[in-house]
């Protein structure tokens, strides 16, 4: 089997189905020699970490900087910006420091909704299990030797405190005036019967369920209910491509769960994320979300096709793929959103971006009798967007191969032009030739040259490079 499969690595690139061998082939083809082995991807248990709790701000925060001190040459952890409520925003960049050749970037970002707690979880749970791991798993060491991996745990920082108290909130907490009576914020909804949820009460037609109200008092005696609830802005529909198309989703309006903002990056969220974006050449990016299970890329403001629909197919694919199945379009062809984070990487950025939906249960949501005949208290949000926190690693564990495939991905696609100058040439030959003899680590070392992924750089690269000779991109 591996035999076979060294004999077809070149073709990996260019046959999709392939490529996702490539993954499963790499912990048998880096040669061994060192303390590692050759653990499958989705167990590599962090020792580190309370699983089976969902993280808060100080929490998530805590364990990167620990980490940041713990592993100084392979993590760094640093300030992209500060949310409304003036609480920094860390990125964590993971790579092998010591290795200082130009390596290809990626980037991955959780928690811009609210609600959606289990969306932090999976980046945070990767750089821990990646970090850890590091000297133990070979499929780590190459993503960690050959890539710089930039990853925002959660950028919606301030709704950490919000999701407590009120399970339904989406949004940032950018105080807006959503009812326009010249106050911000004075009616959110509140927990009438001290039941610790804020239920939403609905009516029984005898065929659907229809919304009455939230749960809530007249805080502020005007006598409406909930009118002006915590913020805020959906972040998602923040970005600065499309940002006003007439998609389904993106609201103008104030009070809408997708409201899109006063203006393209109007919340220091988006702002930050986006300057972060400006100062690197990402070739991948990942944004993680749930209330949904599948993966899907650009358009988001358009059912039409990108030009490069085949390769976003082609990975979102693969990613499904690796996932168990998970379905996979264009996000346009689901409903039109505008102002979303892949549309603005892809199309003002040339970022190939996705957005992975990773979790929801349909059965989540259960009715208790309300204070009128055939009206029902509704509960289970928080459930339908998060699983149970004891199923917090099973759920996340199912999607750590998305990390490693994006990773590698990056790696496989230098080709044989190594110096990048548009052409296979002497001058690529002579690249390989200087790191001749190398390995994974050496000071030679130049991984770009290692053609045939097998973690020394030897004739059979240079056979490679020589077959392509005189290929122009
Ligand atoms: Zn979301």
């Amino acid at each position: 089997m591996v035999e076979m499969v060294k004999a077809d690595f070149r073709f990996a690139r260019a046959v999709p189905m392939m490529s996702l061998l490539i993954l499963i082939i790499t912990t048998q083809m880096v040669p061994t020699g060192t303390q590692a082995t050759n653990n499958p991807l989705t167990q590599l248990n962090p020792s580190s970490g309370d699983w089976d709790q969902y993280h808060n701000y100080t929490a998530i925060n805590d364990l990167l900087l620990d980490l940041n001190t713990s592993h100084p040459s392979l993590v760094e952890v640093f300030s992209i910006g500060e949310s409304h409520w003036g609480k920094s925003i860390y990125c964590t960049r993971l790579t092998n420091e010591n290795l200082t050749y130009e390596k290809p970037e990626v980037f991955f970002v959780g928690y811009h909704h609210a609600r959606e707690l289990i969306s932090a979880e999976l980046p945070l749970y990767f750089i821990v299990s990646a970090v850890e791991n590091y000297d133990k798993n070979l499929v780590v060491n190459r993503m960690l030797d050959l890539v710089e991996i930039y990853v925002v745990v959660a950028l919606n920082v301030d709704a950490f405190d919000v999701a407590p108290s009120n399970e339904w909130q989406r949004k940032n907490v950018h105080p807006i005036d959503e009812d326009e009576d010249g106050l911000f914020d004075e009616d959110p909804p509140d927990d009438e019967d001290g039941d610790g949820f804020i239920e939403n009460l609905v009516a029984w037609d005898g065929t659907q369920y229809s919304t009455v109200r939230w749960e809530g008092v007249d805080d502020d005696g005007d006598g409406s209910l909930n009118e002006d609830w915590l913020g805020g802005v959906d972040l998602n529909r923040n970005y600065g491509y499309e940002w006003n198309s007439s998609a389904s989703s993106g609201s103008p309006h104030p009070s809408a769960e997708d409201y899109r903002g006063p203006e393209p990056f109007s919340e220091p969220e988006t702002r930050a994320l986006r300057d972060l974006v400006l100062q690197h050449e990402f070739e991948y990016a990942i944004s993680f979300h749930s209330g949904a299970e599948n993966i899907v890329y650009p358009w988001g403001y358009t059912s039409q096709p990108t030009q490069h629909d085949q390769i976003f197919r082609e990975v979102a694919g693969n990613l499904s793929l690796l996932v168990g199945g998970a379905p996979y379009y264009q996000a346009g062809s689901w409903y039109t959103t505008s102002g979303v984070f892949d549309d603005w990487m892809y199309g003002a950025r040339g970022i190939f971006a996705f957005t992975c939906e990773i979790y929801t249960d349909h059965t989540a949501w259960h009715h208790e009798p309300g204070p009128e005949p055939n009206t029902f208290w509704e509960r289970g949000v928080s459930q339908f967007f998060n699983p149970n926190p004891l199923m917090i690693e099973t759920t996340v564990s199912k999607w750590m191969p998305v990390f490693f495939y994006i990773a590698n991905r990056t790696i496989n696609e230098r080709g044989e032009d190594l110096n990048l100058d548009g052409k296979v040439d002497i001058h690529d030959l002579a690249m390989a030739a200087h790191a001749f003899g190398s390995r994974l680590g050496h000071s030679r070392w130049l991984f770009i040259a290692d053609m045939n992924q097998d973690g020394r750089i030897d004739i059979r690269d240079i056979a490679l490079i020589a077959k392509n000779f005189g290929d122009e991109v």
